[in-house]
């Protein structure tokens, strides 16, 4: 063969700003500013359903409840009616999302999954405590967080308590610069000899890691942790709580940083929690926008940064109670387990992209790196590919196709060397149900960090491939 022919036998991953057009180029920085707004606003789960399902709502999802009983929800139907584009909320933390297109279930659906939560500090049971002078919250990390990422950096308090009245009352303070914003302290490296010689998964130990709230105390002199006091009186002047009422609270404590252009030419997006949140907005503008014949399902799930267990993680069988719900109401023959047998899902969750600076544990050629596109995984895992979920050939060929047809930039690679370490995701949950699954997503850098990045090319070409894949 000529050279310029045998030069088509390779596989070439292009960057998205030299295979995009200008048009789409513009497109990808426009639809990075709705992005942004979307991290600001919702920055933990709860948050992520809230700003999810108004987006929804805004092109005529109805809700259904399958609790009516539960006092968290508020005008949903118990019933499906003739409604065809519909969400369930699982306990304020999960939502499913379906439009049932001409054909309701009987043909399965394509399922795109993404997760609501993102590594953060919660609270322990009795978080309240005054130690030389100062009032702290006491924290216990949620997921893999770096734990010498979060002193010295401003926080956020966001989250939810339910009274004994049973009254819900909402959290959010430290968003908007005319609010406080709590820190934990760091050691002065004046003062650092003995902790600099500790290895760096010891240099700060998780019950280190306090977040200051306050120091003045209350006026008599004779009342003990008069701090401690003080910052009671103002929550309970402010929210109605009692220290006894930090037990049945979910209160998270994220970092206080907008999302921003980063880079002169502004080619990519800082933000806190892009993982999942990438996807999830990707995602969910994918959904809500693609013109489908076949059914179509996206489930927004909590949990995953610690295992999907529980209620509203991925092993839940609630997306189970959705279905049975939804083939009840239709009137169909079909059993949940037809629907996922017939069904194919992508998994939509962030990968780690090439990082020059730490190369020796990336396999550079079989690396994702950021600006080529969605990254497509064939499989994730840990030593031997554990853990993981190894996509079927047919179903990656026909993905393949799909976006060669359509011309959505893709790349693929792995998360880095053989026994570096390892990844997962929930792909694993839904291919154990039977249902057909691909990993998807953007690449990031600073994964997990307090403040990740993520190409514009890249969130915008996940957002064309995962609409692409609703319209096949
Ligand atoms: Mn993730
Ligand atoms: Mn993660």
């Amino acid at each position: 063969m000529a050279k310029n022919k045998l030069e088509n036998l390779l596989f070439k991953s292009e960057l998205f700003w030299d295979e995009a057009s200008q048009a789409e180029q513009n497109q990808a920085s426009k639809f990075s500013e709705q992005y942004k707004e979307f991290l600001n606003k919702a920055k933990i789960e709860t948050e992520v359903v809230q700003e999810s399902i108004k987006l929804a709502k805004q092109v005529g999802y109805k809700e259904v409840s399958l609790d009516p009983t539960s006092p968290r929800l508020h005008g949903a139907s118990d019933k499906l009616g003739k409604n065809k584009k519909v969400f369930f909320v699982n306990r304020g933390k999960s939502v499913v999302l379906v439009d049932l297109g001409n054909k309701d279930l009987e043909k399965g659906a394509n399922f795109l999954l993404a997760h609501t939560d993102s590594p953060r500090l919660d609270l322990k049971v009795r978080p309240l405590y005054e130690d030389g002078g100062i009032a702290y919250l006491k924290p216990h990390y949620y997921g893999g967080i770096k734990k010498y990422h979060w002193p010295a950096i401003p926080l956020e308090m966001r989250g939810s308590i339910i009274l004994k009245n049973n009254q819900e009352v909402n959290i959010n303070i430290g968003g908007k610069t005319n609010e406080p914003v709590f820190v934990i302290s760091d050691l002065l490296p004046h003062l650092e000899k003995e902790k600099l010689e500790k290895p760096l998964k010891d240099a700060i130990d998780g019950e280190e890691m306090n977040i200051i709230v306050g120091s003045i105390p209350v006026k008599d002199k004779k009342a003990k942790e008069r701090v401690k006091l003080a910052i009671l009186e103002w929550l309970n002047k402010n929210y109605k709580i009692k220290e006894v009422d930090f037990v049945s609270a979910d209160i998270r404590f994220v970092p206080a940083f907008e999302a921003r252009d980063v880079g002169l030419d502004k080619s990519l997006v800082g933000g806190y929690g892009q993982d999942d949140r990438v996807c999830v907005y990707t995602s969910l503008q994918a959904f809500l926008q693609a013109k489908n014949k076949q059914s179509k399902i996206l489930y927004l799930v909590d949990k995953e940064e610690v295992g999907s267990m529980g209620t509203t993680g991925a092993m839940s069988l609630w997306l189970e109670n959705v279905l049975e719900y939804l083939l009840k109401q239709t009137n169909s023959e079909l059993s949940v387990n037809d629907i996922f047998r017939k069904s194919s899902a992508i998994s939509a969750d962030v990968v780690a992209a090439f990082d020059p600076d730490y190369k020796n544990v990336f396999d550079e050629k079989n690396s994702i790196h950021l600006g080529k596109g969605v990254a497509i995984e064939k499989y994730l895992g840990y030593r031997g590919k554990a853990l993981t979920v190894d996509a079927e050939p047919k179903f990656l060929r026909e993905m393949m196709d799909l976006f060669e047809q359509k011309k959505v930039v893709w790349q693929t690679g792995h998360l880095g060397k053989i026994d570096q370490g390892g990844g997962g995701t929930v792909a694993v949950h839904l291919a154990n149900r039977n249902l057909e699954v691909v990993d998807m997503g953007v690449a990031l850098l600073n994964m997990h960090a307090p403040y990740e990045l993520a190409s514009k090319g890249d969130i915008f070409s996940a957002y064309k491939g995962y609409k692409a894949f609703l319209e096949k």
